[in-house]
């Protein structure tokens, strides 16, 4: 706590339950939540839920200030302060790093790049679309208007006021996937953040009406998911759900919506597939497999948690692979040495073990890993388990958690893409190779919303980036990440 920043020391102080209509407040529910340090287990904050009417509250206020002149704002004046939010962020980004490693475990270095350099940009990129927002004029009528003194055009409008519901895991960009293009579209919003990671979202808020941006475009209620959550999703105040999580609650948001046909849009869960081919370059694919599967320890929706190897280069990956996971550095998620945090929670933690003591059982061979270190704290140490294959659960079910699944594959490319799109998922992919006929090849064959040639992942604000099957409905990033947040109205005009 002594090394953090005056402002991280000030702002845990505070009360942060609720920000409605740019003022903080003291929720009125009933139950606290506590925000535990996953590095040693030790209670940072409490926090009161909100209540029904809190939630009301917020949802009105988020009303009040999309009909009064946020939504018909010009696009000059409101890509103007997303500008300066952008800079706000950039400005805070050692305060609110700070918080975010200590509410969810993220490595300081990561938080640091992800908070000053991404999230900031992501708004930048967005505030840039703010004038370039248009519709289309739409020729001929030939057997209604014979005559052709007929115009059709359309236009975009924001589709209102929008329930945001994120999760723990990077929670301040969670918050600013769904800002961007909110604000971009003159949308209003209420945010839910995980009850576990609360410390980040007001802060966020605080900083886009410091940027100028209206009261009550963005509000913060916080609380648990079945209660809190589960009201929002269901008000018939709200018009949209933008919502990142589980395939589980994702599909109860599905239900919770239909009351007022809520538009949806979902961000779920993956079990994304690495390939490696023999002709791959090595020395940059085995080092990018790993990052890719344990970056946030595997908390991460894109990790790519099934790595396909080619029988001829098999031995080689493996070693080379056992020694990048037992050197990596893991620890405290404020030392700026530290590669790989704890996992969330106690919780999580016994989950993931039962997952991969469930796939030792089930004939997966443990490389390294697999075991619950002692001492304080929620960690878990990078596990490979190879001899995996498509049946069983590890290849199958998303882990959230720091284990690499391994199957061997041989010449028979048509099995290998069958077992590829075999699971539920479809967010990410990458394939490894230098044959760009082959790469393209598997492009066009696997099933998920991004597939990497020699690169996996790529979070660049422009690239839409979202599911297919049981990952989720809808994109965000780019421009198809904006179309979810505007409707469009058809104009038709006899002359
Ligand atoms: P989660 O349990 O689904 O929770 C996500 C959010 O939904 C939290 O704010 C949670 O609140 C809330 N929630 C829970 N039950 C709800 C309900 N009945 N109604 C409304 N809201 C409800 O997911 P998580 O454990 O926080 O996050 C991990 C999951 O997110 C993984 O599956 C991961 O793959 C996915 N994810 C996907 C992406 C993507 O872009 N595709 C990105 C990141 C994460 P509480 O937690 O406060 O209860
Ligand atoms: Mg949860």
């Amino acid at each position: 706590m002594n090394n953090f920043s005056e402002t991280t020391k000030q702002y845990l102080k505070s009360d942060s339950s609720l920000f409605i209509d740019g003022k903080r407040c003291t929720a009125t529910g009933e139950e606290i939540t506590p925000v535990i340090n996953a590095c040693n287990g030790k209670h940072i904050y409490s926090l009161r839920d909100a209540s029904n009417s809190d939630v009301d509250a917020a949802v009105a206020a988020a009303r009040s200030a999309f009909n009064s002149g946020w939504k018909t704002m010009g696009p000059e004046q409101r890509a103007g302060l997303m500008l300066e939010f952008a800079r706000l962020i950039d400005e805070h980004s050692e305060a609110l790093s700070e918080l975010e490693s200590l509410e969810c475990a993220t490595p300081i270095s990561i938080s640091v790049s992800t908070i000053r350099y991404w999230c900031a940009a992501f708004i930048r990129y967005y505030a840039g679309w703010v004038d370039k927002i248009q519709g289309d004029t739409i020729p001929g009528a030939p057997f209604l208007y014979p005559d052709n003194q007929f115009l059709a055009y359309t236009k975009y409008e924001p589709v209102g006021v929008v329930a945001a519901i994120t999760p723990w895991n990077a929670p301040v960009a969670m918050l600013i996937l769904k800002l961007g293009p909110a604000l971009a579209s003159g949308c209003s919003l209420v945010i839910k953040p995980a009850e576990i990671t609360p410390l980040t979202a007001i802060y966020v808020a605080e900083l886009a009406l410091k940027a100028g941006i209206p009261a009550g475009v963005v509000n913060i209620v916080q609380g648990k998911g079945e209660t809190v959550g589960q009201y929002l999703s269901g008000h018939t105040g709200i018009d949209k759900i933008s919502f990142t999580g589980s395939t589980a609650v994702g599909k109860r948001i599905v239900i919770a919506a239909t009351g007022n046909l809520k538009k949806v849009s979902l961000e779920l869960g993956g079990k994304s597939p690495f390939v490696i081919f023999p002709d791959a370059n090595l020395e940059d694919a085995v080092p990018a497999a790993a990052m890719a599967c344990f970056f946030l320890s595997g908390q991460n929706c894109m990790a790519a948690t099934r790595l396909y190897v080619h029988e001829s280069i098999h031995g080689e990956v493996i070693k080379v692979l056992t020694n990048i996971a037992e050197a990596m550095e893991s620890g405290d998620a404020l030392n700026p040495k530290t590669q790989l945090g704890p996992l969330i929670s106690e919780k999580q933690r016994q989950q993931v073990h039962a997952k991969v003591e469930k796939a030792v059982e089930a004939g997966g061979v443990l490389l390294t890993g697999g075991k619950i270190p002692e001492g304080p704290g929620f960690y878990y140490p990078p596990t490979l388990i190879d001899n995996t294959e498509v049946s069983m659960d590890i290849v199958q079910q998303e882990v959230f958690g720091p284990v690499l699944a391994i199957t061997t594959f041989g010449d028979d490319i048509e099995a290998l893409i069958t077992d590829i799109n075999s699971t539920i998922y479809g967010l990410s992919g990458s394939v490894w190779t230098k044959d760009i006929n082959k790469a393209l090849k598997m492009v066009d064959a696997i099933d998920s919303g991004q597939v990497g040639i020699n690169s996996h992942a790529a979070l660049i604000p422009g690239v839409p980036f979202g599911g297919n099957k049981q990952s989720g409905w809808g994109r965000e990033f780019g421009y198809e990440g904006l179309l979810p947040y505007l409707k469009i109205k058809a104009v038709t005009i006899k002359y």
